[in-house]
């Protein structure tokens, strides 16, 4: 098989190890007779798996010993409810700070909870950079601040997490989760929806301070209690066994790696050539994104014409470079370069944008 390199946002390309030691063993998982997929999640050998996850999370990521580490269904848009249904009590008001799409779509679900207040709003500026500290009107005692770390469609991460004091910080790191080291003194929940950094979809993983989850509402259906999974270790009901051993696969490999030490010298390996030729190009290709503010995870784009980013993505689809158009509600173009995508991958996109560039000046 001719592998191609796949930037698309997500589900996004994942490391050739994980898919390889997953259908070395799809169809008889370790002389079972069975696969993973088919046996019980009560079973001895699933629960080595589940367990192996939840333990490579914490260390992977130094998740401090009073934080739980919970494997949901429903992805990331899940985790949007069910925040606000768990701690935005009617008395109270949440803080969402506006950073593009997806901080906009967990506000929705939000203020279709409770009462929510808007500490900054990057609309006017188009979303392309993080506000910094002292541009946050935040709420004194409000539930939780929410944050999205990493914006997808705009391309933006926060350089640094925001001070929020007593108040909970909750972080949406779908499109990052594991491409830095996190300061969990500052953060009291994230959670990532598998399909980018991690797995194939289906799953979230949320990790969240003790203290927050002592808050958790209990007056819901079971699947929205927090309390619950927790107390169940991800076990309440059918957890979505595939994904869970496609993460566990991805998390050995991380560590085989060199661990988050190891992904932030290939990230910023990749993100220093991408951008580096973007700003070498004297604005043939331009990144719209305030210098600071910009993602290593999500780069994008634009040409000089709507045509030239046509031809552009049309071209780079038959030198094997896919996944480049930009989201639908931005245009232009983007890659996705998750921990996954090869150093390699982006030495090939960088010279393919060379040679592009020459021929359609
Ligand atoms: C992809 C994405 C989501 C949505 O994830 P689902 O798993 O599809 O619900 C949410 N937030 C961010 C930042 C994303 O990149």
């Amino acid at each position: 098989m001719a592998r191609i390199f796949n930037f698309s946002a997500g589900p996004s390309t994942l490391p050739l190890e994980t898919l390889q030691e997953a259908s070395d063993k799809l169809v008889d998982y370790e002389n079972s007779g069975m696969s993973l997929i088919e046996m019980s999640h009560r079973g001895k050998q699933y629960d080595a798996v589940h367990s192996e996850t939840v333990s490579l999370v914490k260390e992977v990521l130094e998740v401090p010993a009073d934080y739980h580490v919970l494997l949901l269904q429903g992805g990331a848009t899940l985790q949007f409810g069910m925040i606000p249904l768990a701690f935005l009590k009617s008395d109270m008001v949440a803080d969402y700070i506006l950073t593009g799409s997806w901080a906009k779509k967990a506000y929705d679900d939000g203020k279709a909870v409770g009462r929510v207040n808007v500490p900054w709003d990057g609309a006017d500026e188009k979303y392309s950079r993080m506000p910094s500290q002292n541009e946050l009107n935040l709420t004194p005692d409000a539930a939780y601040v929410h944050i999205c770390s990493n914006e997808t469609i705009g391309g933006i991460q926060f350089p640094q997490f925001p001070e929020t004091g007593n108040v909970p910080l909750i972080c949406d790191m779908s499109s990052e989760i594991m491409s830095r080291k996190l300061p969990w003194e500052k953060i009291d929940m994230v959670y990532a929806g598998s399909q980018k950094n991690l797995a194939p979809a289906g799953m979230a993983l949320v990790i969240m301070k003790d203290d927050l989850l002592q808050k958790a509402n209990k007056v819901l259906p079971a699947y929205l209690r927090y309390d619950l999974h927790a107390e169940k270790n991800s076990l309440y009901n059918t957890p979505p066994s595939f994904v869970v051993w496609m993460t566990c696969l991805t998390l050995r490999w991380i560590k085989s790696i060199g661990g988050i030490d190891g992904l932030i010298k290939r990230r910023d390996e990749k993100a220093d050539m991408l951008y580096g030729m973007i700003e070498d190009s004297n604005g043939y290709y331009s990144n719209p994104v305030d210098k600071a503010s910009r993602s290593p995870m999500n780069v994008v784009w634009r040409l000089p014409s709507e045509d030239l980013e046509k031809k552009f993505i049309d071209e780079a689809g038959k030198a094997g470079l896919s996944g480049l158009k930009g989201h639908r509600s931005v245009g232009g173009c983007r890659a996705s370069i998750y921990n996954a995508m090869p150093v390699d991958g982006v030495k090939t996109l960088v010279d393919f944008m060379k040679t592009f560039m020459e021929n359609n000046r």
